[in-house]
């Protein structure tokens, strides 16, 4: 999963970076509302996470503007306004979800994977592929209960591949999940992971294979 924080409180920024990176989520960060809308239209975000007090206005302002572009990207938006009034209005801009600070750090995943599975195919927060489970809310992959051993680019490209199960996923686009803005990326970096999580799919014989077309994409099946 990738997401835009779009925040300006630096202490703010650090815990969620921090918790978000536990949790094998990519981010890109930025601390105003006129980089956030090029970012938004530069790259493709599963959830942007916005803040209203913002140094350039309210973050609100954001969200009828990816609308007009068509862009779907689901919005929660934080604010240390809670009240009704302030709810309501968020909804009203085209907004998805509204969490009031301060927030509990699990109460903010919890909504991150509902909003990510409002967004895809997904219904729950686990998927079989193959003999292959995965758990979207522990980042956790399975083959017959065994956990499988994988870093967190690994399971950056998996989770990718398994939203997109037996669809081409566009080079461009597993990059974009893969890596943020701020990683320094080497050009055979992305076909160094997607090889390594081959090869440990294979050795857990999940009944799935990784395949490559080249300088195209990669799609995930079954190889049972
Ligand atoms: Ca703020």
């Amino acid at each position: 999963m990738r997401v835009l924080l779009v925040e300006d409180e630096p202490e703010m920024v650090s815990a969620l970076r921090d918790a978000l990176r536990r949790h094998q989520i990519l981010l890109d960060h930025t601390a105003n509302l006129y980089e956030a809308e090029a970012m938004a239209s530069s790259s493709s975000f599963d959830i942007i996470i916005l803040d209203r007090q913002l140094p350039d206005g309210d973050g609100l302002g954001l969200v009828p503007k990816l609308r007009a572009k068509k862009n779907p990207v689901p919005v929660l938006v934080l604010t240390a306004r809670g009240d009704i009034a302030d709810r309501v209005e968020g909804l009203d801009y085209g907004s998805d979800d509204y969490l009031t600070k301060p927030f509990a750090i699990e109460e903010l995943l919890a909504r991150l994977r509902a909003l990510a599975r409002r967004g895809g195919d997904l219904q729950s927060d686990i998927v079989k592929a193959g003999r292959l489970s995965f758990d979207f809310g522990k980042r956790d992959a399975r083959v017959d209960g065994v956990s499988l051993d994988l870093t967190r680019r690994e399971i950056l490209v998996l989770e990718a591949l398994l939203r997109n199960f037996g669809r081409m996923v566009p080079r461009n686009s597993l990059m974009e999940s893969v890596f943020s803005m701020d990683d320094e990326v080497q050009p055979n970096a992305l076909d160094l992971q997607v090889s390594r999580l081959r090869r440990k799919l294979s050795a857990a014989t999940s009944g799935l294979a990784v395949n490559v077309v080249r300088g195209v994409g990669y799609l995930l099946q079954e190889d049972l």
